[in-house]
């Protein structure tokens, strides 16, 4: 009888679990809580939310509201028990945090096919298994994962800068060049040195509210967070990351009083990060505070500057886009430990796993989801964003192909749309390519989901 293996009963392995068994293939499901705890969880229950308990912004605009219908359309269990346990939170997908990991129990432990396992995995088992352990990975299989990937692929603290959208710099105020002769890799924000001075004001506030961890963080020079730069004196983030040595301002021929720089975090270079700006700020202050950036007052923040412990894979080294070990094509990842940030981006990378690992059981070739949905932009990222520095990711626009510009029929030329113009063409598209795919290349029932606007 076919079987497979999936280790961590959290969003990802949840669903893995759920999705594998719903195509009629045996699950071994291994949950080492709650006799070993992490750092975070404070429950038995399977997908416990260890912060907030929002699913993330709904609707046609919505990114995470495009992958959010995506699982819909496929009867995903972690999105399914979002909705039935969903509290009003404006345009977002907010749930009951005990009811919605009570149902998720209640679905994985009344599942014939699922038989859950107590206790925690020191190796990874032979067979067809999905690795959904989790931020928090217990060490033994921590130090199991790297033997198989190796170990300088395998990282254990996350110090991310905040990364912005493109299409919502300004590049009337910013400008692209390198420092000296470097090449123009950079786009650059000009500070006054009131600008600055504002800036930093709202940085040290913002600091001021930073919550204790939950963990001790040692800082290495090399990834300090920017708020610790500023507690060292107000001049020294200018003397450091926000240097303007050699920039000179196109706008004045002159170097400004400071500066922050964006580097590329993409292929297309649509998504830009702060170089230097890793950060631990809550995320309400992280905005305010990028915001106060010239040339950033409009920033999209595609995924926010993170310091925590965070166990995760270099993914575009390691992984294939079905979520497959190249090392071990028998072995699949879901969830942060892939790679992804967020726990609707866990929950879809492991219906995904736990999807594939089912077809490997049976026989069939494992999928990639299209290009054009979210939730195959993810897993392409994954498979194949620049392996240097990388870091965990969230699903947004710039995952999925841009629109062919429209030609203006008058003048013949490209017309460019406006976001909110793009994003519900967007989805759409994701969504149709999404569904088309689930049916006739993986085989599945699909029934178009209402779609929230
Ligand atoms: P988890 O949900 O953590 O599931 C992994 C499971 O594996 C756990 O149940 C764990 O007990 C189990 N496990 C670990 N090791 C073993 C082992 N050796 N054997 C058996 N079982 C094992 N995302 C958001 O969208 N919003 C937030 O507010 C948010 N806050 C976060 C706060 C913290 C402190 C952390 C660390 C992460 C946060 N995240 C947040 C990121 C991420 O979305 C969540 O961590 C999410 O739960 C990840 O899903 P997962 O399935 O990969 O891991």
């Amino acid at each position: 009888e076919p079987t497979i293996t999936v280790i961590g009963a959290g969003l990802a392995g949840s669903e893995a679990a759920l999705a594998a068994a719903k195509l009629g293939v045996r699950v071994r499901l291994h949950e080492m809580r709650p006799v070993k705890m992490t750092p975070a969880h404070r429950t038995a229950n399977f997908a416990e939310l260890v912060c907030s308990t929002s699913l993330g912004g709904e609707g046609i605009q919505q990114s995470k509201g495009l992958l959010q219908s995506e699982m819909r359309s496929v009867g995903a269990a972690i999105v399914g028990a979002a909705d039935a346990s969903k509290v009003p939170a404006g345009n977002a997908l907010a749930v009951d945090r005990d009811e919605f990991s009570a149902r998720v129990t209640a679905a994985v432990q009344g599942h014939p096919l699922i038989e859950v396992v107590a206790g925690e995995v020191q190796a990874i088992p032979d067979g067809i298994t999905v690795i959904a352990s989790g931020p928090l990975t217990s060490d033994a299989l921590a130090a199991d994962v790297a033997r198989l990937t190796g170990s300088e692929r395998l990282s254990f603290y996350d110090a991310a800068a905040p990364v912005i959208d493109l299409d919502s710099i300004d590049l009337n105020i910013a400008w692209r060049a390198g420092r000296y002769d470097q090449s123009a890799d950079y786009i650059n924000c000009p500070f006054t040195k009131e600008e600055y001075l504002t800036f930093f004001e709202a940085l040290e506030q913002a600091r001021s509210h930073t919550p204790h961890d939950w963990e001790k963080l040692e800082f290495f020079e090399g990834c300090m967070p920017i708020e610790e730069i500023a507690r060292r004196g107000v001049d020294t983030p200018r003397f450091g990351p926000m240097s303007p040595k050699g920039l000179d301002d196109p706008r004045t021929g002159r170097w400004p009083y400071a500066v922050a720089q964006l580097r590329q975090e993409d292929r297309e270079g649509r998504m830009w990060s702060l170089v230097g700006f890793q950060t631990g700020l809550k995320w309400g202050d992280q905005k305010a505070v990028v915001q106060l950036i010239p040339a950033l007052q409009n920033a999209e923040i595609v995924r926010y500057g993170v310091m925590h412990r965070n166990t995760y894979l270099n993914a575009p080294e390691v992984l294939d886009s079905t979520l497959q070990l190249r090392a071990d094509p028998q072995k699949l990842v879901a969830g942060v430990l892939a790679g992804t940030e967020g726990y609707l981006e866990s929950s879809a990378t492991g219906w995904l796993a736990g999807t594939n690992a089912a077809r490997l059981a049976l026989g069939q070739p494992p999928l990639t989801p299209p290009a054009e949905s979210m939730l195959g932009g993810l897993v392409r990222y994954l498979a194949s964003a620049n392996p240097k520095g990388f870091q965990p990711m969230n699903v947004n626009w710039a995952l999925v192909p841009e629109l062919p510009a429209e030609i203006n029929p008058k003048t013949g030329k490209p017309r460019k749309l406006g976001k909110r113009e793009k994003r519900p063409v967007m989805f759409r598209r994701g969504l149709e390519a999404f569904m088309a795919w689930a049916q006739a290349e993986a085989g599945l029932a699909v029934s178009a989901p209402p779609v929230p606007v």
